[in-house]
């Protein structure tokens, strides 16, 4: 304690006493992401204001050997932003700044600390958006974006996150500042920044980053298509990808999450209804959206739907979202946890993985509810229990298990856009062979030669962390 009272003085000579938190509370709020199974508490979460202050708190932590864990707005899914050894959080809850937007290039340097939908926000009077749109876009930041390489309902048509940052700046994990990336195409030297998205901040700390910005489609027509059985709905997702139509989005949520909704707003589906599908279609041309519109109607009427209803104008189309927007929100209701999952299939075997989610969870004996981007093949079984009752986060960490293996025996992977982060630490040996895992320690050592940048993630078995795994576990209850 003594060692970690000297530790604090040493940050606060320079950093401000608001910028260190150290309670009790403070240290409680950090311990885990949304993610919440495993838990560890960092000594300190600092909030730097500058790319200047992040790298003086990484020297810091260089000079005393103390481990570092960047975090964003800690809705990440997988544990990424747990501090697995404890040290200090690098909070960028003060990195918000747009700093400048370049209409003519249709890019914008921002840092990383800002939320996601303020880019879009920023630019919408320009007819622009930040395309990348997670679900949890009205806090989830730029730079827990670019580590987690994250998707979104309309990343089907526009590509994930790493489509659109173009260069960042980073604190190295000895606490340099490097520029990786070009604003122009096909700049000179290794595609460093193409590593250090989707990385999990085990690379370093993104403080600023280009991002480009994607015209607003000038015509938009959404669907909300309800079924009588979860597999019409699947079966129409993979239709309607072979048929070459590539929607915006193509989001479908089942009967778990309509009762969720049921019973937290009172929402109210046709009769009969155990999935709902929605489906965008955007574009330029209102002919050509029409005509994506049509194919989708004649596939999904089929498939026996048992209603589709379409809305154009603003209004009407956001009250066709409502369900997957509030969807996980709902899911409140139902108990007092929950474990998002996220793995990826070939969408032409969705109909069949959702039969194996419905039929580990009832094995299990655990609530599941699944809403996810279809069209990409993401599958997010929402698993809903207690995690104060450690025999139910056994049955949840196995059931998960269990899913994620019969992903990569359909030929998917186990992370589509929610990171491995510890979550899924031990099964990295399914889908890599021990060379493949050393040599991306090997392109890891190069960046982060020791083990203080957010140590224990993605890749397992690293040194000092096995023996912590049953401790964070431990903490849950
Ligand atoms: C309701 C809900 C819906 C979601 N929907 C989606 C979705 O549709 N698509 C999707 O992809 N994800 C989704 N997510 C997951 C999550 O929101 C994303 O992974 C998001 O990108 C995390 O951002 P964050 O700011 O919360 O990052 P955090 O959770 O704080 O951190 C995530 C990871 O990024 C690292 N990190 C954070 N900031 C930096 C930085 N500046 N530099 C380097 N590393 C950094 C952390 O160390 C950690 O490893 C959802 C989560 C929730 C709770």
């Amino acid at each position: 304690m003594d060692v970690e009272r000297g530790w604090l003085a040493e940050l606060m000579g320079f950093l401000r006493p608001d910028q260190v938190l150290t309670g009790a509370a403070a240290r409680r709020g950090y311990d885990c992401d949304a993610y919440t199974v495993d838990r560890f508490p960092p000594v300190a979460i600092v909030l730097p204001e500058s790319t200047a202050e992040v790298a003086e708190v990484v020297r810091w932590c260089n000079l005393r050997n103390v481990p570092f864990t960047a975090r964003g707005a800690g809705t990440g899914l997988s544990g990424g932003s747990l501090p697995a050894l404890g040290g200090i959080v690098i909070s960028t809850k003060k990195l918000t700044q747009i700093l400048e937007i370049d209409l003519p290039n249709r890019q914008m340097l921002a840092q990383t600390g800002i939320a996601n939908k303020k880019l879009s926000d920023a630019v919408k009077a320009a007819g622009l958006h930040f395309a990348p749109d997670p679900s949890s876009q009205t806090v989830a930041t730029l730079g827990g974006n670019i580590a987690e390489n994250a998707g979104g309902p309309h990343t089907l048509k526009y590509g994930v996150t790493a489509s659109h940052v173009v260069a960042l700046t980073l604190v190295t994990p000895e606490g340099d500042v490097v520029q990786l990336g070009d604003r122009v195409p096909g700049g000179p030297g290794l595609d460093l920044a193409g590593l250090v998205i989707g990385s999990e901040g085990t690379l370093g700390i993104a403080t600023e980053a280009w991002v480009t910005l994607t015209p607003l489609p000038n015509h938009v027509i959404t669907a909300l298509v309800a079924f009588g059985t979860v597999r019409e709905a699947t079966e129409s997702v993979a239709e309607i990808i072979a048929s070459g139509t590539i929607p915006a989005a193509l989001e479908i949520m089942d009967r778990g999450i309509l009762g969720a909704l049921k019973a937290a707003f009172n929402l109210e589906y046709p009769v009969g209804t155990e999935a709902l599908l929605l489906v965008e279609c955007d574009g330029d041309s209102a002919e050509l959206v029409k005509a994506e519109m049509a194919t989708v109607d004649a596939i999904c009427r089929s498939q026996n739907c048992l209603n589709l209803e379409t809305a154009e104008d603003e209004v009407a189309r956001q009250k066709l979202w409502t369900a997957r927007k509030k969807g996980v929100g709902a899911m409140g209701r139902l108990a007092p946890s929950i474990v998002t999952h996220d793995g990826v299939i070939p969408r032409s075997k969705l109909p069949e993985m959702l039969d194996t989610v419905y039929e580990v969870a009832s094995r299990h004996q655990i609530g599941v509810a699944n809403i996810f981007h279809a069209g990409d093949g993401n599958l997010h079984p929402c698993f809903y229990f207690d995690d104060r009752d450690p025999d139910q986060v056994r049955r949840v960490v196995e059931a998960g298990e269990e899913i994620m293996r019969r992903c990569i025996e359909l030929g998917g992977s186990i992370t589509g856009e929610h990171g491995i982060g510890v979550e899924k630490l031990d099964l990295m040996g399914l889908m890599f062979s021990p060379a493949d895992l050393e040599f991306q320690a090997q392109a890891k050592r190069i960046f982060n030669d020791g083990a203080l940048c957010n140590p224990c993630k993605i890749l397992p078995n690293q040194k000092s962390c096995v023996e912590h795994k049953s401790r964070w576990r431990g903490m849950a209850w």
